[in-house]
């Protein structure tokens, strides 16, 4: 079933779960087997953190031109975040308008579809953000 091999190859990017390493402490998500800063050091130390998926904008833009391939309404908020454990990662800011969103924006995770493929393909959910309340 090409949904359930879906859902398994998201399990990390579905619950933001990242790496912890044991070694030096840098996360990364999405997760990784070896700590480029530790390298060998690290083997076998690399433990599952659970992100909070709490962040804040470091960076971001507004997109006026739309990705067909995920429907999405323009204009809409892309943006750096920071997570609180460290990573940045890229995504999708909603539940606001784009005027709204400044550097230090404090956000949160939230899980919503990406995406759509064809008219009754398969939908693709993920990490969004949104303000904090
Ligand atoms: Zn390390």
């Amino acid at each position: 079933m090409a949904i359930a091999r879906f859902w398994r190859e998201n399990q990390s990017r579905y619950n933001m779960q990242g790496r912890k390493c044991g070694s030096c402490e840098a996360v990364y998500f999405p997760p990784r087997d070896l700590c480029p800063k530790c390298r060998r050091e690290s083997i076998g130390k690399m433990e599952k953190l659970k992100l909070s998926g709490k962040g804040k904008v470091i960076s971001y833009s507004i997109v006026h031109d739309g990705l067909p391939e995920f429907h999405m309404q323009v204009p809409y908020t892309m943006a750096i975040i920071e997570l609180e454990e460290g990573p940045r990662i890229t995504g999708q800011i909603v539940d606001t308008n784009p005027d709204d969103i400044k550097i230090g924006t404090e956000v949160e995770a939230v899980f919503r579809k990406l995406g759509q493929e064809g008219e009754c393909g398969i939908i693709h959910y993920g990490y969004k953000f949104r303000p904090k309340e």
